[in-house]
Protein backbone atom coordinates (compact mmCIF):
# COMPACT_ATOMS: atom_id res chain seq x y z
CA UNK A 1 0.00 0.00 0.00
CA UNK A 2 1.25 3.55 -0.91
CA UNK A 3 1.04 6.31 0.91
CA UNK A 4 1.51 9.84 -1.20
CA UNK A 5 1.70 13.33 0.31
CA UNK A 6 0.24 15.65 -2.64
CA UNK A 7 2.69 18.10 -3.86
CA UNK A 8 2.08 21.25 -2.09
CA UNK A 9 0.89 20.97 1.58
CA UNK A 10 1.20 22.88 4.64
CA UNK A 11 1.09 26.80 5.49
CA UNK A 12 0.39 29.01 2.14
CA UNK A 13 2.15 32.70 1.98
CA UNK A 14 -0.79 33.98 3.48
CA UNK A 15 -1.09 31.84 6.63
CA UNK A 16 3.18 32.31 7.01
CA UNK A 17 2.71 36.18 6.70
CA UNK A 18 -0.01 36.43 8.96
CA UNK A 19 1.77 34.24 11.47
CA UNK A 20 5.41 36.24 11.39
CA UNK A 21 3.64 39.76 11.81
CA UNK A 22 1.96 38.21 14.88
CA UNK A 23 5.26 37.12 16.30
CA UNK A 24 6.38 40.13 15.69
CA UNK A 25 3.85 42.40 17.45
CA UNK A 26 3.67 39.95 20.23
CA UNK A 27 7.61 40.41 20.69
CA UNK A 28 6.92 44.00 20.64
CA UNK A 29 4.04 44.24 22.61
CA UNK A 30 4.01 41.61 24.97
CA UNK A 31 -0.13 40.47 25.33
CA UNK A 32 -1.94 41.21 21.88
CA UNK A 33 -5.46 40.48 21.61
CA UNK A 34 -6.82 38.73 17.67
CA UNK A 35 -10.32 39.31 16.35
CA UNK A 36 -11.13 36.10 15.79
CA UNK A 37 -8.70 33.48 15.66
CA UNK A 38 -5.25 34.37 13.61
CA UNK A 39 -5.79 31.32 11.68
CA UNK A 40 -8.80 28.14 11.28
CA UNK A 41 -6.62 25.81 13.52
CA UNK A 42 -6.81 25.15 17.19
CA UNK A 43 -3.32 23.86 17.53
CA UNK A 44 -2.09 27.18 15.93
CA UNK A 45 -3.83 29.22 18.33
CA UNK A 46 -3.41 27.51 21.35
CA UNK A 47 0.83 27.87 20.24
CA UNK A 48 0.00 31.55 20.19
CA UNK A 49 -2.24 31.42 22.91
CA UNK A 50 0.94 30.22 25.00
CA UNK A 51 3.28 33.03 23.76
CA UNK A 52 0.83 35.88 24.37
CA UNK A 53 -2.07 36.28 21.74
CA UNK A 54 -5.48 36.30 22.78
CA UNK A 55 -8.24 35.49 20.75
CA UNK A 56 -11.75 37.56 21.17
CA UNK A 57 -14.52 36.96 18.69
CA UNK A 58 -15.96 40.83 18.77
CA UNK A 59 -14.00 44.12 18.60
CA UNK A 60 -16.26 45.37 21.59
CA UNK A 61 -14.19 42.63 23.64
CA UNK A 62 -10.36 44.05 23.08
CA UNK A 63 -9.48 45.05 26.22
CA UNK A 64 -5.61 45.58 25.77
CA UNK A 65 -3.91 48.22 23.83
CA UNK A 66 -3.45 45.96 19.96
CA UNK A 67 -5.49 44.24 18.25
CA UNK A 68 -4.81 41.86 15.53
CA UNK A 69 -6.39 41.71 12.42
CA UNK A 70 -6.40 37.76 10.91
CA UNK A 71 -5.44 37.09 7.67
CA UNK A 72 -9.02 36.50 5.97
CA UNK A 73 -9.62 40.43 7.06
CA UNK A 74 -12.26 42.03 8.81
CA UNK A 75 -14.94 45.59 7.30
CA UNK A 76 -13.70 48.88 7.03
CA UNK A 77 -16.21 49.76 10.29
CA UNK A 78 -14.56 47.35 12.23
CA UNK A 79 -11.22 48.99 11.51
CA UNK A 80 -12.61 52.36 12.21
CA UNK A 81 -14.23 51.20 15.58
CA UNK A 82 -10.85 50.23 16.26
CA UNK A 83 -9.05 53.01 15.55
CA UNK A 84 -11.18 55.41 17.06
CA UNK A 85 -11.16 53.58 20.08
CA UNK A 86 -7.05 54.58 20.34
CA UNK A 87 -6.18 50.74 19.48
CA UNK A 88 -3.02 49.90 18.21
CA UNK A 89 -4.24 47.93 14.86
CA UNK A 90 -1.77 45.21 12.92
CA UNK A 91 -3.28 44.31 10.08
CA UNK A 92 -2.61 40.67 9.05
CA UNK A 93 -4.98 40.48 6.04
CA UNK A 94 -3.78 38.17 3.06
CA UNK A 95 -2.89 40.24 0.07
CA UNK A 96 -4.96 37.77 -1.95
CA UNK A 97 -8.28 38.95 0.39
CA UNK A 98 -7.17 42.58 0.38
CA UNK A 99 -7.31 42.13 -3.71
CA UNK A 100 -10.94 40.86 -3.18
CA UNK A 101 -11.83 43.32 -0.93
CA UNK A 102 -10.62 46.30 -3.07
CA UNK A 103 -12.08 44.74 -5.92
CA UNK A 104 -15.52 45.06 -4.01
CA UNK A 105 -15.11 48.39 -2.77
CA UNK A 106 -14.00 49.88 -6.05
CA UNK A 107 -17.53 48.15 -7.60
CA UNK A 108 -19.45 49.27 -5.25
CA UNK A 109 -18.34 52.70 -5.55
CA UNK A 110 -18.91 52.77 -9.01
CA UNK A 111 -22.08 52.01 -8.25
CA UNK A 112 -22.36 48.20 -9.09
CA UNK A 113 -24.25 45.52 -7.07
CA UNK A 114 -21.70 43.17 -5.70
CA UNK A 115 -22.50 39.66 -5.56
CA UNK A 116 -20.33 37.47 -3.19
CA UNK A 117 -19.84 33.68 -4.36
CA UNK A 118 -19.05 32.48 -0.61
CA UNK A 119 -20.58 31.50 2.75
CA UNK A 120 -22.43 34.38 4.32
CA UNK A 121 -21.46 33.02 7.74
CA UNK A 122 -17.77 33.45 6.79
CA UNK A 123 -15.38 35.93 8.47
CA UNK A 124 -13.83 36.67 5.16
CA UNK A 125 -16.98 36.80 3.27
CA UNK A 126 -18.34 39.09 5.63
CA UNK A 127 -15.82 41.46 5.89
CA UNK A 128 -15.70 41.48 1.99
CA UNK A 129 -19.54 42.80 1.56
CA UNK A 130 -18.29 45.28 4.64
CA UNK A 131 -16.17 46.64 1.82
CA UNK A 132 -18.73 46.92 -0.44
CA UNK A 133 -20.59 49.06 2.09
CA UNK A 134 -23.02 46.47 2.35
CA UNK A 135 -24.24 47.16 -0.98
CA UNK A 136 -24.50 43.83 -2.10
CA UNK A 137 -25.27 39.89 -1.28
CA UNK A 138 -22.91 36.93 -0.59
CA UNK A 139 -24.47 33.50 -1.29
CA UNK A 140 -23.49 30.15 -2.42
CA UNK A 141 -26.59 29.68 -4.67
CA UNK A 142 -27.09 31.65 -7.87
CA UNK A 143 -31.23 31.76 -6.86
CA UNK A 144 -30.80 34.04 -4.23
CA UNK A 145 -29.77 36.66 -7.33
CA UNK A 146 -32.13 35.35 -10.30
CA UNK A 147 -35.20 34.99 -8.05
CA UNK A 148 -34.81 39.19 -7.17
CA UNK A 149 -37.68 40.97 -8.01
CA UNK A 150 -35.95 44.06 -7.98
CA UNK A 151 -32.91 43.13 -9.55
CA UNK A 152 -30.38 45.91 -9.36
CA UNK A 153 -29.45 47.00 -12.76
CA UNK A 154 -25.60 46.87 -12.62
CA UNK A 155 -24.04 43.81 -11.53
CA UNK A 156 -20.72 42.79 -10.66
CA UNK A 157 -19.91 39.22 -9.23
CA UNK A 158 -17.11 37.82 -7.31
CA UNK A 159 -15.49 35.15 -5.51
CA UNK A 160 -14.48 33.84 -1.59
CA UNK A 161 -11.13 33.78 -2.17
CA UNK A 162 -10.66 30.47 -1.24
CA UNK A 163 -13.86 28.44 -3.26
CA UNK A 164 -13.51 25.97 -6.13
CA UNK A 165 -13.02 27.58 -9.53
CA UNK A 166 -15.11 25.19 -11.42
CA UNK A 167 -18.50 25.86 -9.24
CA UNK A 168 -17.48 29.52 -9.30
CA UNK A 169 -17.07 29.20 -12.45
CA UNK A 170 -20.89 27.23 -12.78
CA UNK A 171 -22.45 30.64 -10.00
CA UNK A 172 -21.43 33.10 -12.81
CA UNK A 173 -22.63 30.80 -16.14
CA UNK A 174 -26.25 30.51 -14.03
CA UNK A 175 -26.72 33.86 -13.37
CA UNK A 176 -25.35 35.04 -16.50
CA UNK A 177 -27.73 32.97 -18.66
CA UNK A 178 -31.19 34.10 -16.30
CA UNK A 179 -30.33 37.88 -15.68
CA UNK A 180 -27.91 39.31 -18.68
CA UNK A 181 -30.96 39.99 -20.47
CA UNK A 182 -32.40 41.92 -17.30
CA UNK A 183 -29.02 44.12 -16.26
CA UNK A 184 -27.41 46.89 -18.27
CA UNK A 185 -23.96 45.48 -16.81
CA UNK A 186 -22.60 42.18 -15.54
CA UNK A 187 -18.94 42.41 -14.37
CA UNK A 188 -17.14 39.08 -13.32
CA UNK A 189 -14.19 39.70 -11.38
CA UNK A 190 -11.76 36.74 -10.60
CA UNK A 191 -10.33 36.75 -6.97
CA UNK A 192 -9.37 32.98 -6.39
CA UNK A 193 -6.55 32.75 -4.80
CA UNK A 194 -3.90 30.91 -7.06
CA UNK A 195 -2.81 29.19 -4.00
CA UNK A 196 -5.97 27.23 -3.22
CA UNK A 197 -6.50 26.74 -6.89
CA UNK A 198 -3.17 25.42 -7.00
CA UNK A 199 -3.54 22.48 -4.02
CA UNK A 200 -7.36 21.91 -5.21
CA UNK A 201 -6.12 20.85 -8.67
CA UNK A 202 -3.08 18.41 -7.26
CA UNK A 203 -5.23 17.22 -4.28
CA UNK A 204 -7.82 16.09 -6.72
CA UNK A 205 -5.66 14.66 -9.31
CA UNK A 206 -4.48 12.15 -5.93
CA UNK A 207 -7.35 11.61 -5.02
CA UNK A 208 -8.32 10.05 -8.89
CA UNK A 209 -5.60 7.51 -8.15
CA UNK A 210 -5.98 6.39 -4.40
CA UNK A 211 -8.71 4.31 -2.70
CA UNK A 212 -8.02 6.82 0.36
CA UNK A 213 -7.80 10.11 0.82
CA UNK A 214 -7.22 11.73 4.62
CA UNK A 215 -7.14 15.56 4.56
CA UNK A 216 -6.08 17.45 7.59
CA UNK A 217 -6.97 20.68 8.84
CA UNK A 218 -9.38 22.67 11.13
CA UNK A 219 -13.62 21.59 10.66
CA UNK A 220 -14.04 25.62 10.74
CA UNK A 221 -10.88 25.90 8.01
CA UNK A 222 -13.65 27.00 4.32
CA UNK A 223 -10.59 26.24 2.45
CA UNK A 224 -10.32 22.56 3.61
CA UNK A 225 -13.74 21.63 4.09
CA UNK A 226 -13.67 23.06 0.38
CA UNK A 227 -10.72 20.17 -0.10
CA UNK A 228 -12.33 17.29 1.20
CA UNK A 229 -15.72 18.04 -0.56
CA UNK A 230 -13.70 17.80 -4.31
CA UNK A 231 -11.48 14.63 -3.09
CA UNK A 232 -14.81 13.03 -1.95
CA UNK A 233 -16.86 14.04 -5.70
CA UNK A 234 -14.51 11.81 -6.98
CA UNK A 235 -15.47 8.86 -5.39
CA UNK A 236 -12.85 8.32 -3.35
CA UNK A 237 -13.47 7.24 0.24
CA UNK A 238 -12.17 10.83 2.05
CA UNK A 239 -11.78 11.88 5.73
CA UNK A 240 -11.30 15.01 7.06
CA UNK A 241 -8.97 14.75 10.30
CA UNK A 242 -7.24 17.97 12.33
CA UNK A 243 -4.54 15.87 14.14
CA UNK A 244 -2.90 12.52 13.87
CA UNK A 245 -5.06 11.58 16.71
CA UNK A 246 -8.68 11.23 14.56
CA UNK A 247 -7.43 8.68 11.99
CA UNK A 248 -8.99 5.42 12.46
CA UNK A 249 -6.96 2.55 12.42
CA UNK A 250 -10.37 0.73 10.14
CA UNK A 251 -10.58 3.15 7.29
CA UNK A 252 -6.82 1.62 5.93
CA UNK A 253 -8.28 -2.25 5.92
CA UNK A 254 -8.74 -3.20 2.15
CA UNK A 255 -7.25 0.23 0.68
CA UNK A 256 -5.16 -0.12 -2.10
CA UNK A 257 -3.25 3.61 -1.76
CA UNK A 258 -3.85 6.31 0.14
CA UNK A 259 -3.30 10.03 -0.22
CA UNK A 260 -2.61 13.11 2.03
CA UNK A 261 -3.35 16.96 1.28
CA UNK A 262 -4.13 19.84 3.95
CA UNK A 263 -5.80 22.66 4.38
CA UNK A 264 -3.61 26.11 4.17
CA UNK A 265 -3.09 26.48 7.95
CA UNK A 266 -1.63 23.67 8.69
CA UNK A 267 1.81 23.48 10.55
CA UNK A 268 4.42 20.81 9.37
CA UNK A 269 5.25 19.21 12.66
CA UNK A 270 0.94 18.07 12.45
CA UNK A 271 1.42 17.03 8.59
CA UNK A 272 4.68 14.52 10.27
CA UNK A 273 2.66 12.96 12.86
CA UNK A 274 0.19 12.25 10.32
CA UNK A 275 2.72 9.95 7.90
CA UNK A 276 4.06 8.68 10.56
CA UNK A 277 0.69 7.54 12.27
CA UNK A 278 -0.19 6.42 8.54
CA UNK A 279 3.25 4.49 8.03
CA UNK A 280 3.33 2.72 11.84
CA UNK A 281 -0.79 1.72 10.56
CA UNK A 282 0.31 0.11 7.44
CA UNK A 283 3.29 -1.46 9.12
CA UNK A 284 0.62 -3.32 11.10
CA UNK A 285 -1.90 -3.98 8.93
CA UNK A 286 -4.13 -1.37 9.65
CA UNK A 287 -4.75 -2.28 12.92
CA UNK A 288 -4.18 0.93 16.06
S1 LIG B 1 -5.35 30.50 1.19
FE1 LIG B 1 -4.79 32.12 -0.28
S2 LIG B 1 -6.14 33.81 0.31
FE2 LIG B 1 -6.12 32.43 2.06
S3 LIG B 1 -4.48 33.17 3.39
FE3 LIG B 1 -3.58 31.61 2.03
S4 LIG B 1 -2.71 32.77 0.29
FE4 LIG B 1 -4.18 34.11 1.36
Amino acid sequence: MDIEKASETGFCFGVKRALRILEETIAEHGTVETLGPVVHNQQVVDRFAQLGARAVERADQIAGGVAVIPSHGVSPDVLEDLASRGLKVVDTTCPNVRRAQSAARDLSQAGVWVVIYGDPRHPEVKGILGWAGHKGVATLDSRTVTDLPDLPSHLGLLSQTTRNSAQYAGFVGSITGEVLSRVDELRVINTLCNITKRRQAAALELARRVSLMIVVGGRHSANTRCLADMCSSTGTETHLVETAGDIDGAWLEGQSAIGVTTGTSIPDGVIDEVMLKLEGLKERGGRV
